[in-house]
Protein backbone atom coordinates (compact mmCIF):
# COMPACT_ATOMS: atom_id res chain seq x y z
CA UNK A 1 0.00 0.00 0.00
CA UNK A 2 0.83 3.42 -0.62
CA UNK A 3 1.69 5.80 2.60
CA UNK A 4 1.25 8.76 0.93
CA UNK A 5 -2.29 7.47 -0.70
CA UNK A 6 -3.81 6.07 2.48
CA UNK A 7 -2.23 8.16 5.45
CA UNK A 8 -2.95 11.29 6.87
CA UNK A 9 0.15 13.62 6.38
CA UNK A 10 1.16 17.55 5.58
CA UNK A 11 2.33 18.66 2.70
CA UNK A 12 4.36 21.84 2.52
CA UNK A 13 2.77 24.48 0.07
CA UNK A 14 5.69 26.54 -1.07
CA UNK A 15 3.31 29.35 -2.36
CA UNK A 16 1.66 30.15 0.92
CA UNK A 17 4.35 28.61 2.65
CA UNK A 18 1.66 26.73 5.01
CA UNK A 19 1.37 23.52 5.73
CA UNK A 20 -1.54 22.03 4.60
CA UNK A 21 -3.45 18.57 6.31
CA UNK A 22 -4.23 15.98 3.47
CA UNK A 23 -6.13 13.07 4.06
CA UNK A 24 -6.56 10.46 1.43
CA UNK A 25 -7.93 7.87 3.18
CA UNK A 26 -11.55 9.93 3.35
CA UNK A 27 -11.96 8.93 -0.34
CA UNK A 28 -13.00 5.79 0.54
CA UNK A 29 -16.06 7.14 2.57
CA UNK A 30 -19.94 5.70 0.93
CA UNK A 31 -21.66 7.84 -1.58
CA UNK A 32 -24.67 7.70 -1.12
CA UNK A 33 -25.54 11.15 -3.39
CA UNK A 34 -27.50 11.16 -6.55
CA UNK A 35 -25.89 9.80 -9.63
CA UNK A 36 -26.94 11.40 -12.92
CA UNK A 37 -27.89 9.40 -16.12
CA UNK A 38 -26.19 10.41 -19.02
CA UNK A 39 -27.41 13.39 -20.97
CA UNK A 40 -28.18 11.96 -24.67
CA UNK A 41 -28.09 14.32 -27.55
CA UNK A 42 -31.06 15.92 -29.01
CA UNK A 43 -32.39 14.26 -31.92
CA UNK A 44 -34.00 17.28 -34.14
CA UNK A 45 -31.82 19.73 -36.51
CA UNK A 46 -33.72 22.78 -34.75
CA UNK A 47 -35.36 23.52 -31.89
CA UNK A 48 -37.49 26.94 -31.51
CA UNK A 49 -36.55 27.81 -27.98
CA UNK A 50 -33.09 27.21 -28.55
CA UNK A 51 -31.11 30.27 -28.23
CA UNK A 52 -28.66 29.49 -30.86
CA UNK A 53 -30.47 28.14 -34.03
CA UNK A 54 -31.01 30.15 -36.94
CA UNK A 55 -33.43 32.76 -36.83
CA UNK A 56 -33.97 32.30 -33.11
CA UNK A 57 -34.00 35.35 -30.77
CA UNK A 58 -31.44 35.05 -27.95
CA UNK A 59 -31.77 35.33 -24.12
CA UNK A 60 -31.36 39.55 -24.53
CA UNK A 61 -33.86 39.53 -27.84
CA UNK A 62 -31.38 39.43 -30.40
CA UNK A 63 -32.28 37.85 -33.46
CA UNK A 64 -30.02 34.97 -34.83
CA UNK A 65 -29.42 35.39 -38.63
CA UNK A 66 -30.63 32.50 -40.78
CA UNK A 67 -26.96 31.32 -40.78
CA UNK A 68 -25.79 28.40 -42.80
CA UNK A 69 -22.76 27.52 -41.71
CA UNK A 70 -20.63 29.21 -38.82
CA UNK A 71 -22.02 32.22 -36.97
CA UNK A 72 -20.12 34.36 -34.34
CA UNK A 73 -21.48 37.30 -32.27
CA UNK A 74 -20.30 38.75 -29.49
CA UNK A 75 -21.55 36.70 -26.09
CA UNK A 76 -24.61 38.08 -24.62
CA UNK A 77 -23.48 37.41 -21.11
CA UNK A 78 -19.77 37.85 -21.43
CA UNK A 79 -17.20 37.15 -18.68
CA UNK A 80 -15.01 40.32 -19.63
CA UNK A 81 -16.10 43.73 -21.28
CA UNK A 82 -13.92 45.92 -23.86
CA UNK A 83 -14.71 49.34 -21.90
CA UNK A 84 -13.71 48.60 -18.50
CA UNK A 85 -11.15 51.71 -16.91
CA UNK A 86 -7.89 49.94 -15.48
CA UNK A 87 -8.38 49.97 -11.73
CA UNK A 88 -6.11 48.39 -9.51
CA UNK A 89 -7.04 47.06 -5.87
CA UNK A 90 -4.30 46.55 -2.85
CA UNK A 91 -5.68 46.57 0.56
CA UNK A 92 -2.66 45.92 2.62
CA UNK A 93 -1.32 42.86 -0.16
CA UNK A 94 -4.56 40.59 1.76
CA UNK A 95 -6.70 41.44 -0.98
CA UNK A 96 -4.83 42.37 -4.79
CA UNK A 97 -7.31 42.76 -8.09
CA UNK A 98 -7.34 44.23 -11.13
CA UNK A 99 -9.70 44.88 -13.51
CA UNK A 100 -9.56 43.16 -17.13
CA UNK A 101 -10.78 43.87 -20.41
CA UNK A 102 -12.12 41.60 -23.54
CA UNK A 103 -14.19 40.40 -25.90
CA UNK A 104 -15.96 37.06 -25.42
CA UNK A 105 -17.22 35.60 -28.31
CA UNK A 106 -19.34 32.77 -29.26
CA UNK A 107 -19.23 30.53 -32.12
CA UNK A 108 -21.70 28.29 -33.29
CA UNK A 109 -19.91 26.04 -35.56
CA UNK A 110 -22.62 24.38 -37.62
CA UNK A 111 -26.72 25.82 -37.47
CA UNK A 112 -27.78 22.42 -36.71
CA UNK A 113 -28.69 21.69 -33.31
CA UNK A 114 -28.14 18.40 -32.74
CA UNK A 115 -24.67 18.70 -34.20
CA UNK A 116 -21.29 18.26 -31.60
CA UNK A 117 -18.16 18.58 -32.98
CA UNK A 118 -17.27 14.95 -32.89
CA UNK A 119 -20.44 14.44 -35.30
CA UNK A 120 -19.87 16.42 -37.73
CA UNK A 121 -18.22 16.34 -40.79
CA UNK A 122 -14.58 16.50 -41.71
CA UNK A 123 -14.70 19.08 -44.40
CA UNK A 124 -17.33 21.04 -42.00
CA UNK A 125 -14.91 21.01 -39.09
CA UNK A 126 -12.05 22.74 -41.38
CA UNK A 127 -14.21 25.72 -42.68
CA UNK A 128 -15.40 26.19 -38.55
CA UNK A 129 -11.53 26.26 -37.74
CA UNK A 130 -11.09 28.91 -40.55
CA UNK A 131 -13.10 31.35 -38.29
CA UNK A 132 -10.94 31.06 -35.42
CA UNK A 133 -8.27 34.10 -35.37
CA UNK A 134 -5.32 34.50 -33.01
CA UNK A 135 -5.71 35.81 -29.70
CA UNK A 136 -9.48 34.75 -29.82
CA UNK A 137 -10.41 34.55 -26.37
CA UNK A 138 -14.00 31.80 -25.78
CA UNK A 139 -14.49 32.18 -22.10
CA UNK A 140 -15.61 29.10 -20.38
CA UNK A 141 -19.36 29.78 -19.86
CA UNK A 142 -18.98 30.36 -24.44
CA UNK A 143 -17.40 26.74 -24.12
CA UNK A 144 -20.23 25.44 -21.75
CA UNK A 145 -22.71 27.09 -23.93
CA UNK A 146 -21.32 25.31 -26.53
CA UNK A 147 -20.46 22.21 -24.95
CA UNK A 148 -23.51 20.19 -25.90
CA UNK A 149 -24.84 21.47 -28.84
CA UNK A 150 -23.91 23.43 -32.47
CA UNK A 151 -20.29 22.61 -31.98
CA UNK A 152 -17.69 21.87 -29.31
ZN1 LIG B 1 -30.05 25.16 -31.30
Amino acid sequence: MDLWKATPHKRWNPLEREWILVSPHRTQRPWQGQIETPQQPPESVYDPECYLCPGNSRAQGQANPAYEHTFVFDNDYAALKPDIEKRVINQNDLLLAETERGICRVICFTPEHHLTISRMRPEAIRREARCRRPGLVISRECCTRLGGYHGL
